[in-house]
């Protein structure tokens, strides 16, 4: 693996928008790539609060990365934990060992940023990874399995009580999702059950919903969560989670066993790599995406923190894909002896869903509502997939979901399943 070959070496780490759109660009360029992730798969995280909400299986939305690289000979996998990076020795050290590098491209992402919430970290549900989204829906079918056998009427409130915390394009969608499958294939499969007792809460510190989006498109996703059951709370800072409520500062307390947390996200960054790190774990980049005093590292994605037009490029899969590129392009240009380019992002717009014919679209300055821009969100979505394979499966199951309210993935798969016990609320020590 240490072995040095004559041809420039190249290595990616993270097979994210980032880091797959960095190989693409560098397949057929002279070099050697090797691009490293933790997982054999990629992730298509836009539709992973899907998988959280029964509607797709993760299958659907991950690839092997190894199938992605097929037709790029010069572009190797390899599956391991990225631990250390020695940027004096330019050598990155992984759970297989040491890999010597020419160039470094670094596109680890992001993880989920509890701001310093008591609790946060050890009882609100992330949803940054497949097993993120895989524990939520486990847990959430469990809630109902809890709850039709559970005889005291609180503790059922509190089982059912789902509280999303952060009004972004992710609380959004997971919202109507969520709403969507309760009162949907839940409604039919828990008949015993008076689904009145259930609630969506969903929680934003400030006073509008989708604050990167035009207020107009802000307060039409408010009014449609409220027209599909979501109880919308703005203004309503969490200052502590526990296993069984949610604190707000106002001083009102929610009992729920289940917080689903898609408040924020920080930079992946690891401050033992010897880079400049910021308080929110991203890495400062030069406008050419190089790190400042490392020419040979490259740091792209949600990992890279840049500005343009003086402000802070948000952290999206368009802003990654590109930054891929436009990296693959400036190591391809110094091995030609090029000057580099600076990265220039071009942003086509924004979407966020929030249920059957409803959705949101920010497209070139134009804000849309309702079915056209559920249409755009449907179209763009099936068109970014990796593979028809998923692309069929993904519609196949919207299609389904659409015409006969009726969801495929509604599987316990925690091993071993959660208990009832675990449940138990202590209601009596909650001062409502
Ligand atoms: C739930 C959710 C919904 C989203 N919805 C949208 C949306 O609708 N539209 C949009 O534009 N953006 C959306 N985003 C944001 C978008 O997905 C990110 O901006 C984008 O994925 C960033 O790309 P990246 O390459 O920087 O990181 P990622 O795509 O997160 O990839 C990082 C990769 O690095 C790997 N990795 C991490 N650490 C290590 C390590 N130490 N060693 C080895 N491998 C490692 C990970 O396994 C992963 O494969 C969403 C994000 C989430 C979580």
């Amino acid at each position: 693996m240490t072995q040095v070959t004559a041809r420039p070496r190249v290595v990616i780490v993270g097979a994210g928008f980032g880091g797959l759109w960095a190989a693409r660009g560098l397949a057929r360029s002279g070099a050697d790539v090797i691009l490293i992730d933790r997982n054999n798969y990629h992730t298509f995280l836009p539709l992973l609060y899907q998988v959280a909400a029964s509607e797709l299986s993760a299958s659907d939305i991950a690839f092997p990365i190894r199938s992605l690289l097929r037709h790029m000979p010069n572009v190797h996998f390899l599956m391991a934990q990225v631990e250390a990076i020695k940027p004096e020795a330019s050598i990155v050290q992984t759970t297989v060992g040491e890999i010597p590098y020419d160039f470094l491209v670094l596109a680890v992402g992001s993880i989920a940023h509890f701001f310093g919430i008591i609790g946060a970290g050890e009882h609100a549900y992330p949803l940054k990874t497949i097993a993120d989204a895989n524990a939520l829906r486990n847990h959430i079918l469990s809630c109902f399995e809890s709850a039709a056998h559970e005889s005291d009427a609180h503790k059922r409130e509190q089982i059912l009580t789902f509280v999303i915390v952060g009004g972004g394009p992710t609380g959004v969608e997971f919202a109507g999702a969520l709403s969507e499958l309760i009162h949907g294939p839940l409604y039919q499969d828990y008949y015993a059950l008076d689904l009145r007792e259930v609630r969506i809460v969903l929680l934003e510190a400030i006073d509008h919903l989708l604050n990167t989006l035009p207020t107009k498109l802000g307060d039409y996703a408010f009014k449609r969560l409220k027209k599909m059951g979501v109880q919308v709370h703005l203004g309503a800072a969490v200052s502590k989670i526990s296993s069984d409520a949610v604190q707000l500062q106002d001083g009102t307390t929610i009992p729920s066993g289940t917080v689903i947390w898609t408040a924020g996200v920080q930079g992946a960054a690891d401050s033992e790599w010897g880079l400049p790190t910021t308080k929110n774990g991203q890495i400062a980049v030069l406008p050419t995406l190089q790190v400042p005093n490392y020419p040979h590292i490259y740091v792209i994605g949600d990992l890279a923190r840049l500005e343009q037009n003086g402000e802070r490029l948000p952290m999206l899969a368009p802003v990654a894909m590109q930054a891929g590129t436009a990296a693959a392009q400036n190591i391809t240009r110094e091995l030609r002896n090029q000057s580099q380019l600076p990265f220039v992002y071009h942003d086509r717009g924004t979407l966020a869903t929030i249920g059957r014919n409803a959705a949101v679209a920010d497209i070139w300055g134009h804000a849309f509502t309702g079915f056209f821009a559920w249409l755009i969100w449907l179209t763009i979505h099936i068109y970014n997939l990796m593979s028809m394979r998923n692309r069929l499966i993904v519609l196949i199951s919207w299609a389904w979901d659409y015409f006969f309210f009726e969801r495929g993935v509604r599987l316990i798969l925690a091993n071993p399943p959660p208990q009832p016990h675990e449940f138990e609320s202590s209601l009596h020590e909650i001062k409502e």
